[in-house]
């Protein structure tokens, strides 16, 4: 797994405040778990000053003065410090690549591994950043993204070290997540402002909240089985429930398929072609378990046959015997023929006529044994399709082994 993520981005100054701590267990609520770096080392001046000492071959200067740029404002737009770039004189913020050995008794490691370090506060090397001449560097979503390493090595440059919260930037293996935006999570800024004191913004910037699988209140954007497995999407995320493991994994989605995009908005697999698609807006994507396909994102349009007038799918499922598959778009559903590759005739129909008890509208379904499983909201509709009827009501997350409530 570690190979297949990336690294262990880390160098001899957060190697002492590292804790991979055991996921936080079930059901506890906004578990906090940034760490500083030992003796909170920090800045004492709110304005910083940073200068780039060489460049990467791997990127046009431009681009890497951008990535520069705009990983310092991740953490200017959620704090009072602003970065300046300077060309003359010594820089609080000095960024260079390295091969290997660069005297600084952290060497790197040639490709992957080790990706960067950077330096708690303080004169001298203090602040510095340092990246891996040996990785590729890149500005899209393949290995490895300088906007995003850079954000996570200035995170250690103002003096946090590594995060527990799988959705933090400060988590310790690299996790792309948005090619021009990276999101913080709340765990993030929580960090930098007890080093540094909230923002100046007016509007307190607020950061995502990795999804805990036992949070009564939990939601799902979309769901779909996956040979054999369910996978939940929410925001940023996906949960699995492994029945190999106690306890559900949530990793960020762009790990396992670093071409989509984040809110997934629904998913189905078709197993007899043994494809998933994944819906956002009106645009989808195909993929074999890890792989999506080359040429996606394309329409739901001429692909499916939906009128113009569907602007997004909120949830769709494919029922393996018959071929069918089926998608909810507000009060009504349609119906599509895998093996006719066409729309059947008649639909949209309204859901509530042969879904009845479900509601109006569903955030997502997922199929299993000959069951449709609807999710809206904190419920959980267990819907027999011979029957046409609810059999059963649950919460969301009662595939998660939460235990009782
Ligand atoms: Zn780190
Ligand atoms: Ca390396
Ligand atoms: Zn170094």
């Amino acid at each position: 797994m570690q190979e297949f993520f990336g690294l262990k981005v880390t160098g001899k100054p957060d190697a002492e405040t590292l804790k991979i701590m055991k996921r936080p267990r079930c059901g506890v609520p906004d578990v906090s778990s940034f760490t500083i770096t030992e003796g909170n080392p920090k800045w004492n001046k709110k304005n910083l000053t940073y200068s780039i000492e060489n460049y990467t071959p791997d990127l046009a200067w431009e681009d890497v003065d951008d990535a520069v740029r705009k990983a310092f404002k991740v953490w200017s737009d959620v704090s009072p410090l602003t970065f300046t770039k300077i060309t003359k004189g010594e820089a609080d913020i000095k960024i260079s690549f390295n091969y290997g050995d660069h005297y600084d008794n952290s060497p790197f490691d040639g490709p992957n591994g080790i990706l960067a370090h950077a330096f708690q506060p303080g004169p001298g090397i203090g602040g510095d950043a340092h990246f891996d001449e040996e990785e590729k560097w890149t500005k899209d979503h393949t290995n490895y993204n300088l906007y995003h390493v850079a954000a996570h090595e200035f995170g250690h440059s103002l003096g946090l070290g590594h995060s527990s919260d799988i959705g933090a930037l400060m988590y310790p293996s690299y996790g792309f997540s948005d090619l021009n935006n990276i999101q913080l999570s709340q765990d993030d800024i929580d960090g930098i402002q007890f080093i540094y004191g909230p923002s100046n913004n007016p509007d307190q910037p607020t950061g995502s909240r990795t999804p805990q699988a036992c949070d009564k209140k939990l939601t799902f954007d979309a769901i779909t089985t996956v040979r054999g497995e369910k996978i939940f999407f929410k925001d940023r995320f996906y949960l699995r429930k492994s029945p190999y493991e106690p306890e559900a994994e949530v990793n960020l989605i762009s790990v396992f398929w670093p071409s989509l995009p984040n809110g997934i908005e629904a998913a189905h697999e078709v197993r007899e072609k043994d494809i998933i698609r994944f819906f956002k807006d009106d645009k989808f994507w195909v993929a074999t378990a890890q792989n999506v396909f080359p040429g996606y994102p394309r329409d739901i349009y001429r692909t499916f046959g939906f009128p113009r007038t569907v602007k997004k799918i909120d949830a769709t499922v494919s029922e393996e015997y018959t071929g069918k598959t089926y998608f909810f778009v507000g009060k009504n559903y349609w119906r599509y023929d895998e093996r006719k590759r066409s729309m059947d005739a008649g639909y949209p129909k309204p859901i509530i006529n042969d879904f009845p008890g479900i509601g109006s509208k569903v955030d997502a379904v997922v199929n299993d044994n000959d069951f449709f499983y609807f999710f809206r909201g904190t419920r959980q509709y267990k819907f027999d399709l011979q029957a046409k009827r609810v059999i059963a009501v649950m919460k969301t997350n009662s595939w998660f082994n939460c235990g009782a409530y």
